[in-house]
């Protein structure tokens, strides 16, 4: 069994064991339910409950449920069921929301203590006083109100008087600070919306900085875990834990965010995708999202084993898309069984072979796991192959079927093509061949070889399929091109084409996978269910070049 691979945050935890700073460990996840979850969040999701395990710890799944405009139970929902899907069980299961009231109580010590203060600033005119690296900060001309306006102020706030906008309340740190973050940060903030949990209950709402600290010290959160951006809001972090007086303390580290080459990885874009349809929903099997990766046929374990191998560094990097293909095709590998499918067929009728016959042969399940044992699959006088597999003009070193070429069936036998039936356009619409009974698979026959071995499916028995071929959604862009991502959608990321499969597998259910033969590791759609017919997504094709 792999546990999280050794990391920083490890040595850390194993040094606050040691040192007697804590006795146990208490992790979380804490998504905010405004979107889908992402790889991404896989990562952190693994991270959190893999540290937690493997120092007999507990994981809290917490929503961080501060914002009521973006937030909907329908994300808490998927939330849940992808965190259950990739294998892991919260101890506890919080909202932020559930908080409100004490974390409310907490700004009032705060204002009490003359820590914070309201101000009658716009948005725009405090992102202005706070200034920049180079700029110093500017104080509010609100920042000296008495404890006892603020108190009323920030009452009345939460009663309602006032607008969106109208008013927030500030934190009385260091205008001076070097770290913007410490110049006055928002902590509460007016929202006259309704939330998906408290309803209409509140409409001041606490800022992320204020509030994630707390509902960590609430909850008894040792290690409190998040990505490298919030580096520089650490010390604010420690600023309203020891400001607040909570009892518990708990600490943030942080570790470099999941990013992958030609891939989204924002909610907040990802949405944009789905709202404006370039996506078919937020598992669509284009996305990096957790249930559309699931829905392209990925398992848990692929995703797992690729977050171990990823590890937690200190230092922002781009993984190469191909290392998550790399853990799909090993976990399928020896799963998965094998069977033939033709994406675009053509038809192949064996004129030498008897008309009113079916004979049954045997293939193997999984030919690198024996174990799956065999299938048996039909061969007749009339098959398809794919289009692909024939060319009337071949190259050189074209060793598939040609006139008077001679190739091998997998499983069955070697034909050799006699003939081309075309359609008035000159299409080619059939071949006419000849199978040898000798050269049947599996009988040891040497008599003669031949080069090329293609895929075929029974014709009367063939099932009809369609199958899905994806390709990156979103295209290469330079590092300096600052256009916006939706402008480099890759017009050709979804491929759709009518085929047919093996017999044996038309009973398929949503979710199962197989090799075709030559083509890859396809996932069977959950869609396939609603249409009344099989629909295949390809989760990946069978080689690359990537390697651990
Ligand atoms: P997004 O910008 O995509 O919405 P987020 O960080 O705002 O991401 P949250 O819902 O706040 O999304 O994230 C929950 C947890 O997942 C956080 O602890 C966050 O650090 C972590 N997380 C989000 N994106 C990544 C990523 N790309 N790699 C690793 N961890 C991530
Ligand atoms: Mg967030
Ligand atoms: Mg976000």
């Amino acid at each position: 069994e792999h546990k999280a691979s050794s990391n920083f945050i490890k040595n850390i935890i194993n040094e606050d064991l040691k040192s007697g700073k804590v006795d146990h460990i208490i992790t979380r996840f804490p998504p905010e339910p405004n979107g889908y979850l992402h790889i991404g969040h896989a990562k952190s999701i693994i991270l959190n409950f893999e540290l937690a395990d493997e120092f007999k710890g507990k994981t809290h799944l917490r929503f961080d449920d501060t914002n009521p405009v973006k937030e909907d139970t329908e994300y808490v929902e998927s939330i849940k069921e992808d965190v259950t899907w990739l294998g892991y069980k919260w101890d506890e299961l919080f909202f932020a929301s559930d908080y409100f009231e004490e974390m409310y109580n907490r700004a009032v010590l705060l204002i009490k203590k003359g820590k914070a203060y309201v101000c009658d600033s716009t948005a725009e005119e405090i992102r202005k006083m706070r200034g920049s690296l180079i700029e110093v900060g500017q104080k509010s001309p609100y920042r000296d109100r008495s404890v006892e306006e603020n108190l009323e102020l920030f009452e009345r706030m939460r009663q309602g008087e006032f607008e969106d906008g109208q008013k927030v309340l500030r934190a009385k740190i260091d205008m001076d600070s070097p770290n913007i973050n410490m110049r006055d940060p928002v902590l509460y903030r007016i929202a006259h919306a309704t939330h998906h949990n408290t309803g209409d209950k509140w409409c001041i709402y606490p800022m992320y900085d204020f509030a994630h600290p707390l509902e960590d010290a609430i909850e008894g959160i040792t290690h409190s875990i998040c990505t490298l951006e919030f580096e520089d809001h650490r010390p604010l972090y420690d600023w309203v834990i020891r400001e607040c007086e909570m009892e518990q303390v708990p600490h943030q580290y942080e570790f470099a965010r999941l990013n992958i080459t030609n891939t989204v990885m924002s909610k907040r874009k990802l949405k944009q995708l789905v709202d404006e349809h370039v996506v078919d929903g937020w598992d669509d099997p284009r996305m990096p999202t957790i249930s559309g990766l699931r829905r392209k046929g990925y398992t848990p374990e692929a995703i797992r084993s690729f977050a171990r191998e990823i590890g937690v560094a200190k230092a922002d990097s781009v993984v190469d898309s191909k290392m998550l293909e790399f853990f799909i095709r090993e976990d399928l590998k020896l799963k998965a069984p094998r069977t033939m499918g033709v994406l675009e067929p053509l038809k192949v009728v064996i004129t030498n072979y008897p008309a009113d016959q079916v004979e049954m042969l045997e293939a193997e399940i999984n030919s690198e796991n024996p174990e799956m044992g065999t299938r048996q699959i039909p061969f007749s006088r009339e098959i398809y192959i794919e289009q692909d597999d024939f060319m009337e003009n071949p190259p050189a070193k074209y060793f598939r079927l040609f006139p008077g070429n001679e190739v091998r069936l997998k499983n069955a036998y070697f034909i050799k093509c006699n003939d081309i039936v075309k359609d008035e356009a000159g299409k080619v619409i059939e071949l006419h061949c000849t199978y040898d009974p000798e050269t049947k698979s599996g009988t040891g026959f040497t008599g003669r070889k031949v080069k090329g071995t293609i895929h075929w499916v029974e014709a009367s028995q063939a099932v009809s399929a369609e199958f899905r071929q994806y390709e990156p959604l979103i295209l290469d862009q330079e590092e300096d091109d600052d256009t916006s991502f939706l402008e480099h959608i890759n017009p050709n990321s979804l491929e759709i084409v009518q085929g047919f499969v093996e017999a044996n597998i038309k009973d398929s259910k949503p979710q199962d996978k197989f090799q075709f033969f030559r083509h890859g590791y396809f996932n069977v759609d959950p869609l396939s269910l609603k249409q009344g017919k099989l629909i295949f997504n390809r989760i990946v094709s069978l080689k690359s070049s990537f390697q651990l």
